[in-house]
């Protein structure tokens, strides 16, 4: 589970406040924007937008320099510069610290989920990835789409997650897909071509594109998670491959990334996450996470070492606490070439339930990134003279590797979902992650499934669902080992 790793980074002096970051708040209301602000690890937006949202009173106890927000007789506690929350006397955690700002108090916006929600008695949602809000019981589905000219023919490919059935309609030089859904997630469009499609936009729950001159008509292939339309041009056709029915695509990276040269990995640390006194989350038939990642770590160890021949170093071998940046340096200390740390998720919604799959988020270091320019600093060597040398504060490290920890990202998806494993919602994300951020070499997070869901808990004691996650790793570090990179082109979800 995350709580306990994300990244406590000052991040130093915060960015102002920018109006064009917002997050949609969908709800059975109705969208409305809310403005965000990006700070270490995490974006936070004003309380006073929440409380007319959700009607919420707030009372500020200057004393305390703290805040009561009373919502249907249920008390939510905050305290400026603590990331946790009291909901009715329960500590939530939070990703990151509540902020006050001359009069306007800011809250992290997964404040909405952890404390809101469940005081509400609400079901809410927060997507960070695409900065949307989803209150109660609406559909908004995930959409990616991209154009690939086959031939004659333009291919409008088209994911929708969860599925939700749609209707394809021409109106004018507009293409429309309408979803049955209160509104859509969707990224850019990849692929768009003048002669084909431009112009592809989001109008309510609908995708819209204007067709090119090229486009004298369509046919569309029906499937709610997976379809195509085909884009044709004037004139007979020749057939045209079947419309597509395999399986999604994972999320695809933009440019193709070098992972390792053949032959260049020695070293795989594997990091089972939490252990001693730490047991991370349990299920509820009472099966803890540190017990999973351990169990996982421990055969893949013997899969690498059996079938490709790889040292595999283990973060711990046993029900131990070791600290987080222990871990790290373990792996930094060893010249490990790739390190790949386990862990079980949780969630307050029964149902979420399938594998994640993260790397470190870029975002949360550009500001760091610029600092590191100017820290190059001039040492004497050894027989006169001086040499440059890059001072990386530890927390750095990660930032040369980011490219090629989202790579070996987009290969474990890739081969998670060839070994069936079900995957939770967005393939590949990328989140502040502690342990990541120091480690010198790529990095991947894994989270193998939420023991908070009663399937997936039985699941991960079972034989099935540890052998497909094992196997889907170490056909990653065949692919890495031999060279093998991951689809270029494309270009993922924002
Ligand atoms: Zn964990």
């Amino acid at each position: 589970v995350l709580a306990g790793l994300i990244a406590s980074l000052a991040l130093g002096a915060r960015p102002a406040p920018q109006p064009q970051n917002v997050y949609t708040l969908v709800s059975a209301d109705g969208r409305r924007q809310v403005p965000f602000r990006m700070a270490s690890g995490t974006d936070l937006v004003p309380l006073d937008d929440l409380t007319r949202l959700f009607g919420l009173t707030v009372k500020e106890d200057t004393l305390a320099g703290g805040l009561t927000v009373t919502t249907r007789g249920q008390r939510i506690v905050l305290t400026s510069g603590q990331s946790l929350a009291s909901v009715g006397g329960r500590i939530v955690s939070l990703s990151g610290a509540v902020v006050r700002d001359g009069r306007t108090w800011y809250v992290p916006v997964d404040l909405l989920s952890r404390a809101l929600g469940p005081a509400l008695n609400l079901h809410i949602e927060v997507r960070r990835a695409s900065h949307f809000i989803v209150v109660g019981d609406v559909r908004v589905p995930e959409v990616t789409a991209r154009l690939e000219r086959q031939g004659p023919i333009g291919r409008l490919t088209v994911d929708v997650q969860p599925p939700t059935p749609h209707h394809v309609t021409r109106d004018g030089n507009q293409l429309v897909i309408r979803f049955e859904a209160d509104a859509i997630d969707a990224g850019p469009v990849s692929g768009l071509a003048s002669d084909l499609a431009t112009n592809a936009r989001v109008e309510g729950a609908s995708l819209v594109a204007d067709l090119g001159p090229l486009v004298a008509s369509f046919r569309a292939s029906d499937d709610p998670a997976h379809f195509a339309i085909d884009l044709l041009p004037p004139g007979p056709v020749a057939p045209a491959p079947p419309p597509v029915t395999r399986p999604a695509p994972v999320q695809v990276l933009p440019p193709v990334v070098e992972l390792a040269p053949s032959g260049a990995i020695r070293t795989v640390v594997i990091d089972a996450g939490h252990g001693g006194d730490d047991p991370g989350v349990r299920g509820p038939a009472g099966t803890l996470e540190k017990d999973v990642t351990l169990q996982i770590a421990r055969r893949l160890k013997t899969a690498i070492e059996s079938r490709i021949g790889l040292r595999v170093l283990l973060t711990r071998d046993a029900d131990e606490s070791v600290p987080m940046d222990r871990r790290t340096a373990f792996a930094n200390n060893n010249q490990a070439d790739l390190l790949i740390s386990l862990h079980a998720n949780a969630s307050i919604r029964a149902e979420a339930r399938g594998a994640e799959v993260m790397t470190l988020s870029l975002e949360d270091y550009k500001d760091r990134a610029r600092a590191l320019q100017a820290s190059r600093v001039e040492v004497p060597v050894v027989g006169g003279g001086t040499r440059l040398i890059e001072v990386v504060p530890w927390d750095l490290a990660q930032l040369p590797h980011a490219a090629r920890s989202a790579a070996l990202g987009t290969l474990v998806v890739r081969h998670l979902t060839e070994q069936n494993v079900r995957l939770y919602r967005r393939p590949a994300d990328q989140a502040p992650l502690r342990i990541l951020a120091g480690a010198n070499m790529p990095a991947v997070l894994i989270e193998v499934g939420f023991l908070s869901n009663a399937d997936d808990e039985r699941a991960l004691g079972a034989e099935d669902l540890p052998t497909a996650i094992v196997a889907g790793l170490v056909a990653t570090i065949v692919d890495v080992r031999a060279g093998t990179t991951p689809p270029a082109g494309g270009g993922g979800k924002r």
